[in-house]
């Protein structure tokens, strides 16, 4: 019998946790490096455990060429047998856009974007009642799915152990790895930004409240001319409000940490989500927290390819989405199987021409 490949995968955020699920799958010998692991296996501050974890394939239209559509939904396939074993809050009733009548030009804009047999509007009272007051009607896209981004964390970490893999709590550097390892998988976020020179961080703020007089079904994304919004639901009518989006030299020198929040951000998610629903008012806030996104500058994930160094990075805004196809295109690549989405991730070159970017 021949030996398991062994992977080494850098980085435990949901690229890293995605890749190391699907390779151990495939039978794969795998150990995963992350400073931020504990014994116990808790969350982590990196951008995983900050975001919204909305599946969002065609709301996201306007940051994703629409190539990457069928990904995403592949991405969601992913997210739905995984729940099938595991309680990631994985939840599939689409997602649901809005806007106040004066803005309705707004969902027409977008709407151009949408390939033509996904643009359906429906009565708000049908799909989200609670925003009666609101407009009389929405941009319904049935296809979506959210889930909660710290279960899914957990239950990947869970699985990975279970299946045997290792769980180190250390940082490391995927070259002084290379030597003992088969593969070494470079899923460090914004933790790679010294050695990954294209990529920068995108800055993400957001608020988490409490509303009992509130609820919805799905991710509502509030579109707006100033102040853009969305708000997904969470058990207990908690309600996860997001998300700024901030290029700054600051986000990178933060790293993929919890930041800080500027007054003027907190001031307008708040503003925003008032204006949504008046029941906000009385809402209490349980945290307002920021993430970094790592972006490349065309803000799509790529696949690099470095010898025996696999860079997985530049998830942006849609790390949740895309990473179970990442992971899955890179396990196709190390064992030779065609994948139809390769050509979309996959960059090869050697160091020195990427260094050189
Ligand atoms: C506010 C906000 C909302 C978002 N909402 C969504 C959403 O709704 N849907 C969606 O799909 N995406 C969303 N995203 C995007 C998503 O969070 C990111 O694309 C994704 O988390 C990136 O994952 P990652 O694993 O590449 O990076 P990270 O999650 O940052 O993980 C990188 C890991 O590498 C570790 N690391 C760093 N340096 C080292 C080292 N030297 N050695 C070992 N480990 C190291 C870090 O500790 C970290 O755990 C959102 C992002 C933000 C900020």
């Amino acid at each position: 019998m021949s030996t398991p490949p062994r992977i080494a995968v850098a980085g435990a955020g949901v690229a890293g946790l995605c890749a190391a699920e699907i390779l151990q799958a495939r039978g794969c010998d795998v150990t995963l490096f992350d400073p931020l692991l504990t014994d116990e296996g808790s969350g982590a501050p990196n951008a995983s455990a900050l975001a919204g974890g909305m599946l969002a394939p065609y709301a996201e239209i306007e940051h994703m060429p629409p190539e990457w559509i069928a990904a995403g939904l592949a991405g969601i396939t992913f997210w739905e047998a995984f729940s099938q074993e595991h309680q990631i809050g994985f939840v599939k009733k689409g997602s649901f856009l809005v806007a106040h009548e004066g803005d309705r030009y707004l969902l027409r804009r977008f709407e151009a974007h949408l390939p033509p047999e996904t643009r359906s509007y429906r009565p708000v009272v049908d799909i989200e009642p609670a925003l009666a007051g609101l407009c009389s009607s929405g941009l319904f896209l049935p296809e979506e799915a959210h889930l909660v981004p710290l279960n899914a964390l957990e239950a990947l970490r869970e699985s990975i152990r279970k299946g045997g893999g290792r769980l180190e709590t250390c940082a490391v550097t995927p070259e002084a790895l290379a030597c003992d390892y088969d593969y070494v998988l470079d899923c460090r976020g914004m933790g790679a930004s010294g050695d990954v020179k294209d990529l920068r961080g995108v800055k993400g703020e957001i608020v988490i409240v409490r509303n009992s007089e509130f609820s919805l079904e799905r991710p509502v994304r509030l579109m707006h001319p100033r102040y853009p919004l969305y708000i997904v639901p969470r058990p207990d009518h908690v309600f996860m409000i997001g998300a700024t989006v901030i290029e700054s030299g600051e986000a990178a020198a933060e790293g993929s940490g919890a930041g800080t929040v500027s007054v003027r951000s907190a001031l307008e998610l708040l503003s925003a989500l008032y204006s949504l629903h008046t029941s906000f008012g009385e809402a209490r806030i349980l945290q307002i927290l920021s993430g970094v996104r790592p972006a490349y500058s065309d803000n799509l994930p790529h696949i690099r390819i470095e010898d025996r160094i696999v860079r997985c990075n530049g998830l942006f805004r849609h790390g949740f989405l895309l990473s179970p196809v990442m992971g899955q295109c890179v396990a196709d690549y190390m064992t030779g199987v065609e994948n139809r989405f390769s050509a979309l991730f996959m960059q090869t070159g050697n160091k020195k021409e990427r260094a050189a970017l």
